[in-house]
């Protein structure tokens, strides 16, 4: 099939990829004309592993194409997927101006009697499918053309998440469609037949139900996350320890062992944003979704978590301190950094007066873009380390599980570590002589 990706971030060069690599021709469309030359002339411009020699391979054998020209990307393609941003607005919800702004071109562009589908994969708001259909109508009608049937606007939100993105889309858990479109549901059930040869389903449901699922598996597990972290402040003040009642209640069928990890927060471009937006949506339907404005105030409090504890540490003067601080990402194997913890960390500790030296072994690049030389960065983990007083663990990358603890006391100033991510066995830090502070466990005390 000839497909075309609106939009080549992290879900739309997935996307692209992927299609291609299931015998797909697909071009990718972007307005960032840097992006498309670089991507054009076989750079890849996001870390996400195994992706770029997908990427490669599929571009060497003519199945993937970038362009900036919308109307040549679209001219073949059957099948069009929007995988634009929705960021949140200054009111919090989803921020539809790039979905309606691409909808409107294509409404110039599609000829009446060459169906389309329109896919958004974006994460949107109740509603958008109908409004994207409008905004095409509308925008037709501008040009005196008449398209209302030859094309479809398809819901089908992407649950992919960054890190495992490449497999997570090629063998999905599930891929969920809204459409009622007998013409659509068939295209949809061809496309995606290779990824579910294992027996995942393809879940058919009407739009509106499509676009509410992305944000309720979304909030549903940030709710999980939050929940634990609330166990995790619990287990410190009753002197608990969070990591047995993890194991205690995920060995339960009903709850399950996955998200109840405690940490420094959820980040990421989707939980922060989507968690956001429902709340603004049930807000518009006069529906006041309590546990959601519960999430987003215990995470922003959880995002600073360690502060309180190193500021005690250091009797409440940071002024002169120095920290290392290992993990820029908003989570392991990815670059990216929107709305990671390190960043509110960082911007915590600099404001108190102390300086810091991180180490990412991806992000570094983009924290860079965002924060200059307001920090340090080091070429490996264990350079940051060198005239810190403390190292802070703010990602939980593997390389960072089994550090050489040697290292880590020789090139400290003090054997001091605050870990956002409950890395390490409390028992063998205590045999290390480290003093030691986590997340919902006991302090280690050299
Ligand atoms: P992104 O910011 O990484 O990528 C968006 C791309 O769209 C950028 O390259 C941008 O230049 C391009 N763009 C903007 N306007 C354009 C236009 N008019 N024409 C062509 N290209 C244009 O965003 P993302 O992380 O890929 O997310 C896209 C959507 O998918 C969002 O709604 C997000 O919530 C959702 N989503 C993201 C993830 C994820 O893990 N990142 C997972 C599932 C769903």
């Amino acid at each position: 099939m000839k497909i075309a990706v609106i939009g080549t971030g992290y879900v739309g060069l997935v996307t692209g990829t992927c299609f291609a690599e299931t015998g797909n021709t697909v071009t990718c469309v972007d307005i960032d004309s840097q992006k498309v030359e670089k991507l054009s002339s076989g750079q890849i411009t996001i870390y996400e592993p195994g992706l770029e020699k997908l990427f490669l391979r599929n571009q060497k054998e003519g199945r993937l194409f970038f362009t900036t020209a919308l109307k040549d990307a679209i001219a073949d393609a059957r099948i069009i997927f929007l995988a634009l941003p929705t960021p949140p607005g200054e009111d919090g919800s989803a921020d539809l101006k790039y979905i309606l702004g691409v909808a409107e071109d294509l409404g110039k562009l599609i000829m009446p009697g060459d169906y389309k589908v329109i896919i958004d994969k974006s994460t949107v708001p109740v509603g958008t499918a109908d409004r994207v259909r409008e905004a095409i109508l509308k925008s037709a009608e501008t040009t005196g053309r008449s398209i209302g049937d030859s094309f479809d606007v398809v819901s089908n939100p992407e649950f992919l998440r960054e890190g495992v993105a490449v497999d997570d889309f090629m063998k999905p858990d599930r891929v969920v469609i809204g459409t009622t479109s007998d013409k659509a549901i068939k295209l949809m059930n061809d496309l995606y037949a290779p990824f579910v040869r294992q027996g995942n389903p393809i879940i058919f449901m009407d739009e509106k139900s499509a676009e509410l699922t992305k944000y309720a598996a979304n909030s549903f597990l940030a709710v999980k996350i939050s929940f634990m972290n609330e166990i995790a402040q619990l287990c410190e003040r009753l002197g608990a320890d969070v990591d047995m009642v993890r194991r205690g209640i995920g060995s339960d069928d009903r709850i399950g062992k996955r998200f109840l990890f405690p940490g420094i927060g959820y980040g990421g471009s989707c939980f922060p944003k989507d968690v956001q937006a429902l709340a603004k949506s049930s807000a518009e339907v006069n529906y006041d979704f309590r546990i959601l404005e519960a999430v987003m105030d215990v995470n922003e409090k959880q995002k600073l978590h360690l502060i309180p504890k190193i500021s005690s540490f250091f009797k409440n003067n940071l002024k002169g301190r120095h920290f290392a601080i290992w993990g820029l990402a908003f989570k392991p194997n990815t670059d990216d950094i929107r709305e990671a913890p390190a960043l509110y960390l960082i911007e915590a500790l600099l404001q108190a007066g102390a300086t810091v030296t991180a180490f990412d072994p991806e992000a570094m690049k983009n924290v860079k873009e965002q924060v200059g030389d307001k920090i340090g960065y080091a070429d490996n983990q264990y350079d940051a380390l060198d005239k810190a007083d403390a190292l802070i663990i703010s990602t939980e990358w593997n390389e960072f599980r089994t550090p050489d603890f040697d290292k880590i006391s020789a090139r400290l100033k003090a054997k001091v570590i605050f870990d956002g991510r409950n890395l390490f066995d409390l028992e063998q830090i205590r045999s290390l002589g480290f003093h030691y502070e986590s997340v919902g466990r006991k302090i280690v005390y050299a």
